[in-house]
């Protein structure tokens, strides 16, 4: 815990407003000092991002968010809302933090190709729900991300140039709005709303409940190959030439990254610097071994993992973490339609290096479907590029971070020549979160139409720990 957060005052609450909210609950609600309190206010990044909400609601049903956001507007408290806890772009100190860690159902309707999913579902429930009828979400490529929160920042997943992205799979949602109000929203029904939450994170309201679409996916062919970062160049340069010749039922990634010598990993990762190129491919694995062959034989692989799974093993290809490492993260992100040689060199000689302080970088191949939904569907960017790349410093401690943030700031600006400007919210960290980064993950017509429905729909700026659009 640091000073800062040492310093914050629990509020107190009178007694009999605190037991009325209890008595009116399903579930719980937890004050500082409670038993459930300090597991109920951790993040994923339980041990490196600290958040001292006044009150946290942990609700069993719709009723029981109707019932905090009346006690919140009662008590003048702004409301942040947690899902899978992989977001929280502010901590929610002095908030009501609404938990849905309990609300964790997921319903399949084989017949209609339909999910039925309540706002604690991560990525990997919802994953494995629907393969038992050979269907398939949206989700992104970590297991442990909350569906909600993912999907309503657009949803970026290895479905993405097939289908598009998780926002587009949106059927209706169940939204509980800062005055207390329980709506059904969909294409008919709040229509304008139901535009917002396609893209502008958790601006307008708490979704207490959505239906999504699934998509016909048992297998796919998909896994990793990684060279050694010495032949980063070379690699780079053929991945940039081969994702513009591959089908939409290819997604593909690049990772760039630095393992430490640690002696928890295989031998021939320890301290080892990769240059890994993934992807999934949504057919035969005949098909996905030509497909992916331009790739596979560029020298002698580190290692190669591709074959053909279940999409119930999806989470393999990206391998992310399921828990987050007690480490500080710094992020730079930039979008792109191509990369040049200059580009090319700049990635490689700076990140490459694993001195310069950047631990990982992602680059992540959209386009094709994703390209193809209009604003006027959904509000997110990014409909030029086809490249996004995040780039991520880690250090032990804040401070630590310097070396790693000076060489983000040098790559990104030597690219600066070859980016769109598009920007994801989804791609954002708590250390960009600012209001112009989010002003600047939209087009401005876009951001003007967003304000308008924060106007009408949280004039107060109530959910405002999340990527916040600002009221007029
Ligand atoms: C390891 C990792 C991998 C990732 N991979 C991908 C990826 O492949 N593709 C991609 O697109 N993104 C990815 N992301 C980004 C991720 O989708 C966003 O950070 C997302 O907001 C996380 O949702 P959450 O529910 O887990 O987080 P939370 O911190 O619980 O929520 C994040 C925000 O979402 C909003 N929110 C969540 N639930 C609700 C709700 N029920 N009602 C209203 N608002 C709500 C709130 O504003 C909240 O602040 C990744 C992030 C991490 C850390």
């Amino acid at each position: 815990m640091n000073s800062e957060t040492q310093a914050i005052q629990p509020m107190t609450f009178d007694p009999a407003r605190l037991q009325a909210l209890r008595a009116s609950l399903q579930g719980s609600a937890l004050v500082p000092g409670d038993e459930g309190y300090d597991t109920a206010r951790q993040t994923w990044e339980a041990t490196t991002f600290e958040q001292h909400p006044a009150i946290i609601v942990l609700p069993a049903a719709a009723a029981d968010v109707v019932a905090a956001v009346n006690f919140a507007r009662e008590h003048a408290l702004p409301i942040a809302v947690q899902g899978g806890g992989h977001g929280h772009p502010h901590p929610a100190d002095g908030a009501l933090l609404v938990n849905f860690a309990n609300m964790r159902g997921v319903q399949i309707n084989a017949e209609t190709a339909t999910a039925r999913i309540e706002p604690g579902v991560k990525g990997l429930d919802i994953v494995q729900a629907a393969s038992q009828y050979g269907l398939a979400p949206l989700t992104g490529f970590a297991p442990t991300v909350g569906f909600v929160g993912y999907l309503l920042g657009g949803g970026f997943g290895w479905l993405v140039r097939q289908y598009g992205p998780a926002a587009g799979s949106l059927r209706s949602a169940e939204v509980v709005t800062a005055d207390g109000r329980l709506l059904q929203v969909s294409e008919n029904s709040h229509p304008d709303l139901f535009w917002g939450l396609r893209g502008g994170g958790g601006n307008f309201g708490i979704v207490t409940a959505l239906e999504c679409s699934l998509y016909p996916v048992k297998e796919v062919f998909g896994g990793q190959i990684a060279y050694p970062i010495a032949q980063g160049k070379e690699v780079l340069r053929a991945y940039s030439r081969w994702v513009k010749t591959v089908p939409n039922e290819l997604t593909t990634a690049l990772r760039i990254v630095h393992f430490p010598p640690s002696p928890a990993l295989p031998p021939d990762l320890r301290g080892a610097s990769l240059i890994v190129v993934l992807a999934c491919y949504n057919g035969e694995a005949t098909a996905g071994e030509a497909l992916l062959q331009p790739m596979r034989t560029l020298g002698t692989p580190v290692y190669d993992t591709f074959a053909q799974i279940p999409y119930s093993q999806v989470a393999t290809i990206a391998n992310d973490p399921t828990e987050a490492p007690p480490v500080f993260y710094f992020r730079g992100a930039g979008a792109f339609q191509d990369f040049s040689d200059g580009d090319i060199e700049a990635i490689i000689n700076t990140a490459g290096n694993p001195a310069s302080g950047i631990f990982v970088v992602e680059i992540r191949h959209f386009g094709d479907a994703l390209a193809r939904h209009s604003e006027d569907a959904m509000p997110f960017a990014l409909r030029r590029a086809t490249l996004f790349l995040v780039a991520m410093a880690v250090a032990p401690s804040p401070d630590a971070l310097a070396t790693g943030k000076q060489s983000i700031a040098t790559m990104m600006q030597a690219m600066a020549p070859s980016a769109t400007s598009e920007m994801l919210i989804n791609g954002l960290g708590p250390e960009n979160a600012s209001p112009e980064q989010t002003r600047a993950s939209y087009s401005p017509e876009v951001y003007r139409r967003l304000v308008a429905l924060k106007d009408q729909y949280d004039p107060q700026n109530t959910f405002r720990f999340n990527h916040n659009i600002l009221p007029s």
